[in-house]
């Protein structure tokens, strides 16, 4: 949230219609919604329906120096603002907490700028949906390797406030490691404006590093410069059962070594976790033939020339033979790999449609991953016994 939460200046007035009078005119009309109007409702809602929120109103601005202008009067009449992406962040930061504030839209600010393949870079309005990036790159033969369960809704700029991670971050980092430039509005209506591309720049202090994760408190991202990568030619994935997480970070190691950086993903998914995929979609079952503690989903990504599927079989065998893994599955077509990724995707959505669920993003070192679980386990026995 940028600015004091102060109370909205008098001259902020409803008019009988209910329309809010004094904003720059160029905010008027449909890009402002009442925050008492049933379309305000979606800017209002966490994606997880666990959150609710007011606010006077919503602006949904469709130019940089609109954002600019709004930024401005709302400094200089003290109104609170709240940013707001694609909604889907998960953790409660878009939703406004006073119906004395304002949501600010990106959505409509949601244009690709450029694509050069040259440079390997892509432009885009901080409303773009990841999705769009993403199938702006592939038009041009490239990828945007950002990837997680609401690239369909989030936006790029959602995605640099929050500097999400995703599937990929194993190979491709988190968003911080994508983003070449940023333009951003600063609390006051300045435009910084940072997106020269490059990817050796040692001048002085980094306000873009700054910006990234810093979730709308220091300003407004209005446009984003990312790296983009080669598009793998040959993308191999496999669903294998283990019996336990330490296993689970062996076979990480394994890989590692055997694959080196072809290894794009690596994903684990305790087994009583599937039945949040089933709320999705009860065709979602695990592909392997026996019942399995701990599932790992294990992705290789890389261009022509190099025998990526043989190189996870020969590496499957060896795990197989030292009784690292139980049982695994190599997928055989484009739609057997999505479904093994249907099943990752499916847990996030199914914690929401089941309802209570207890919000958790966390880091530690990959070692303490199996110590993590554990403890995370008898907290959860102890402290929701009574909950599903
Ligand atoms: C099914 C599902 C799966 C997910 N998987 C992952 C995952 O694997 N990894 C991961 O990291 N996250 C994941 N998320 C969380 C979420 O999608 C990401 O954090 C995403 O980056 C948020 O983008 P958004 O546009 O929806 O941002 P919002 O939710 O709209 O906003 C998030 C925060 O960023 C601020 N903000 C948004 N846009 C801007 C802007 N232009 N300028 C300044 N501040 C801004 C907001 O004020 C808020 O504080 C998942 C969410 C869902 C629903």
């Amino acid at each position: 949230m940028i600015g004091p939460m102060t109370t909205v200046h008098p001259s902020l007035q409803r008019e009988a219609s209910g329309a809010i009078v004094e904003l720059p005119a160029q905010l008027a009309g449909d890009a402002l919604i009442d925050g008492r109007s049933p379309l305000a409702e979606r800017y209002l809602i966490d994606w997880g329906r666990d959150r609710r929120g007011s606010a006077r109103f919503i602006v949904r601005p469709g130019s940089v120096e609109d954002v600019q202008a709004f930024v401005r009067w709302c400094s200089q009449s003290g109104v609170a603002i709240v940013v707001q992406g694609g909604n889907t962040g998960l953790a409660g930061g878009a939703i406004p907490d006073s119906s004395d504030c304002a949501v600010l839209s990106l959505e409509r600010l949601n244009r690709i700028r450029c694509v050069d393949p040259l440079d390997f870079t892509l432009q885009a309005d901080a409303g773009a949906v990841l999705q769009d990036v993403k199938d702006a790159a592939e038009a041009s033969d490239m990828i945007f390797p950002l990837a997680l369960g609401a690239q369909g809704s989030c936006t790029i700029g959602g995605n640099v406030a929050t500097n999400a991670g995703g599937i990929n971050v194993l190979r491709y980092g988190m968003t911080r490691d994508l983003v070449l430039g940023l333009e951003t509005v600063l609390p006051d209506g300045t435009l910084w404006s940072g997106m020269n591309g490059l990817r050796k720049d040692n001048r002085g202090y980094s306000l873009k590093q700054l910006m990234i994760s810093s979730e709308g408190t220091l300003g407004v991202v209005t446009g984003v410069e990312v790296r983009l990568s080669p598009r793998p030619t040959q993308v191999e994935t496999a669903y294998v059962g283990l019996g336990s997480f330490r296993q689970a970070c062996e076979l990480f190691r394994m890989a590692r070594h055997f694959c080196s950086d072809l290894l794009s993903a690596f994903e684990v998914i305790g087994e009583e976790c599937l039945s949040l995929a089933h709320l999705i979609d009860p065709n979602l079952r695990s592909p392997l033939t026996q019942e399995c503690p701990v599932h790992a989903i294990v992705e290789l990504a890389c261009g022509p020339g190099i025998d990526a599927g043989g190189l996870l079989e020969t590496m499957l065998a060896r795990a197989l033979e030292t009784d690292l893994i139980k049982d695994g599955v190599v997928a055989q077509s484009r739609s057997q790999a999505a479904a093994f990724w249907a099943i990752r995707e499916g847990l996030v959505e199914g914690q929401a449609r089941r309802g209570f669920h207890v919000r958790t993003d966390l880091s530690v070192r990959l070692s303490q991953v199996p110590k993590l679980i554990e403890q995370a386990r008898a907290c959860i026995v102890q402290g929701w016994a009574g909950h599903p």
